[in-house]
């Protein structure tokens, strides 16, 4: 067997990056790594620490102090900070907004960026965020850029916060949604951006099959060497 891919999945919120990260890793037997988590972690446990998020120095010492780890629960991800199952507490409304304000320092970039190159060097996974194409691992063999409407985004973190049991209203998840993105994209740091080489897929009318499909004929493509789904890119 040749070379295993480092694969990125970078794009907006709510996009299916999780969801298809998780599908595409299962599907090569690939590891997954969620770097959305990794910051959700960092803001839970700047809360947890009454560390004001403005203040970029003490939330970079914190980020390089967690022991962030993934742990496989049947199909489900967990996230373990400091040893505790924190998978939920990381996924709430407040805890997002707030990922959105830490994870705009540079300080935490480098410390997050240096865990997550340790976990993908070696290949054989599936990385999904804003910025692995870009600046993670702009090296990596296979880049999809995963997009829908805000929209059908916000419709989709809306029925996944409300399977959760938690009751919140659509246009406001849609409202979030937004503007999450807006800061993401607009922030110095590596902001949320699609790598030139990105395969750009357009999800709000597919199903996860019809997206993991597509997926895979690229990763194939570029298993056999050649450059892919030339219509995707740009
Ligand atoms: O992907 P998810 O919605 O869980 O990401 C939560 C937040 O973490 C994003 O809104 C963004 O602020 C931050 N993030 C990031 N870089 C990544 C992944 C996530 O800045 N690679």
């Amino acid at each position: 067997m040749g070379r295993e891919l480092i694969i990125a999945i970078d794009g907006p919120s709510g996009a299916g990056k999780s969801t298809l990260s998780k599908a595409l890793a299962e599907n090569l037997g690939y590891l997954q790594i969620n770097t959305g988590a990794m910051y959700r972690c960092v803001a839970l446990a700047a809360a947890r620490n009454n560390i004001d998020l403005d203040d970029g120095a003490a939330l970079g010492s914190l980020a390089a102090s967690l022991s962030i780890r993934f742990e496989r629960d049947g199909g489900d991800e967990r996230v373990l900070l400091d040893g505790e199952d924190v998978s939920e507490a990381i996924r709430t409304p407040e805890n997002s907004l707030r990922t959105s304000r830490v994870s705009a320092h540079l300080a935490v970039r480098q410390a997050m960026l240096e865990q997550q190159r340790r976990l993908g060097r070696e290949g054989g996974v599936v990385l999904e965020g804003r910025d692995i194409g870009t600046v993670v691992f702009p090296e990596a063999q296979v880049k999809f850029f995963l997009d829908a409407t805000a929209a059908e985004r916000g419709r989709r973190r809306w029925l996944e916060l409300k399977e959760k049991g938690l009751e919140v209203d659509l246009q406001q998840t849609i409202t979030e949604v937004e503007t999450r993105d807006a800061a993401d994209s607009a922030r110095e740091h590596a902001p949320l951006s699609r790598a030139e080489d990105a395969v750009t897929i357009d999800a709000t009318a597919l199903g996860v099959d019809e997206v993991l499909a597509l997926m895979l004929i690229t990763v194939q493509q570029r298993r056999n060497g050649s450059r892919g789904l030339s219509g995707g890119e740009k």
